[in-house]
């Protein structure tokens, strides 16, 4: 009798844990985290649709990935009440640079390089002279909305969840489970152990700035503004094995002084928060399986700056592992007969 759990809950662990329950609703399969949403990384993050700081994960990966889930956050967006939002994304540079067209381009909806006229005008919309840049539509998820709708699917297909934490993969809690899938994020440092897996700091602010009606990512300062259906994301750092999770006075006003640069017009916006997250970084995504002391892993980790970009994507590459572990299974059975 196969038996499942998945190891975190994060938008990883849950979107494994709803595709392999919705197909198999007869197996069981448990969520163990040590953390549900609101209070996960994804909760926090800025909900952007845009392949980021993911190692050298292959860019015909981060396509497939990444160009699945566009299509389903597309889907909710078309649907309505998710809180998805569709909108311009800019990416610009203040440096001269030639700028190649990503594997992904594709599969967002309007992608190019920015020619000589649309980057003067933006440039005196920005306030910022920019030399060179990329748009194409994005999606932009409010995160604790879609955490809390892939763990509605969960339970409403009897999953069951467990609040706790899990030490190392030869954790006793584990025993009674012949499939495990490791979504753990930055935890897989120290539950593999995994030691390619490091912390980068991400400190982000929020404001009320409804007025903000697209995403700006100004890739020399690192500065970024994101709205979202609630409120507007200014950021953000990227500090490699930093695992300091308080405000910093610094970054704060970094953040804010960097996105005033850009538009001016933010000094006059009610501010709501700061947050800082830990992303989960790593050389590259692992996703793959692995067979040890009788169980069957897969793992499915080390999402960096993009487990909200390729979330859906990945959830399905971890369900056709599960889908050959299965017939493999079966086929075993059948042949006990
Ligand atoms: C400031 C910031 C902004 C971001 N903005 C974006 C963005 O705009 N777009 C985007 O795509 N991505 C963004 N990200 C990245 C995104 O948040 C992560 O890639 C994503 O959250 C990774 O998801 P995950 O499910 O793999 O891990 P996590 O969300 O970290 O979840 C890990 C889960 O595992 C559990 N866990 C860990 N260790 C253990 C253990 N030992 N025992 C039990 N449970 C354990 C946790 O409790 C949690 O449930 C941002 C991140 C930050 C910090």
């Amino acid at each position: 009798m196969t038996k499942v759990a998945v190891l975190g809950a994060g938008i990883n662990g849950l979107s494994c844990a709803v595709k392999i329950k919705e197909k198999y609703p007869y197996i069981d399969v448990v969520i163990i985290a040590n953390d549900f949403t609101p209070n996960t990384t994804g909760d926090g993050s800025g909900g952007l649709w845009y392949p980021y700081l993911c190692g050298s994960t292959s860019p015909q990966l981060l396509s497939k990935w990444g160009g699945e889930t566009y299509k389903y956050l597309h889907k909710l967006w078309l649907k309505g009440g998710y809180d998805v939002s569709l909108m311009p994304m800019l990416e610009l540079y203040r440096h001269k640079r030639e700028l190649p067209i990503d594997e992904w381009a594709s599969s967002v909806f309007g992608y190019r390089i920015l020619d000589q006229h649309q980057l003067d005008y933006l440039s005196g919309l920005y306030s910022v002279k920019y030399v060179a840049g990329r748009t194409f539509t994005t999606l932009v998820v409010y995160p604790p909305t879609i955490l809390a709708e892939m763990y509605r699917r969960f339970k409403q297909v009897n999953g069951f969840v467990i609040q706790s934490n899990i030490n190392s993969l030869r954790d006793t809690k584990l025993s009674d489970y012949n499939v495990v899938i490791n979504c753990m994020g930055l935890g897989s440092r120290d539950a593999v152990p995994d030691y390619k897996v490091i912390p980068i700091r991400g400190q982000i602010s929020r404001i009320e700035a409804p007025w903000i009606n697209n995403t700006v990512v100004d890739e020399d300062t690192g500065n970024y503004i994101i709205p979202n259906v609630y409120n507007c994301v200014l950021g953000g750092t990227h500090q490699e094995n930093n695992y300091n999770r308080d405000i910093n006075d610094n970054d704060t006003d970094f953040i804010l002084n960097g996105c005033m640069e850009l538009m001016p017009g933010i000094q006059h916006a009610k501010p709501i928060t700061h947050w800082v997250g830990l992303r989960p970084g790593r050389e590259k995504i692992r996703l793959e399986s692995e067979e040890k002391d009788g169980k069957f892993y897969i793992h499915n980790y080390g999402h960096g700056g993009s487990g909200l970009t390729l979330f859906w994507g990945c959830a399905s590459d971890v369900l056709e592992i599960f889908d050959n572990y299965m017939n493999i299974i079966k086929q075993k059975e059948k042949s006990k007969l």
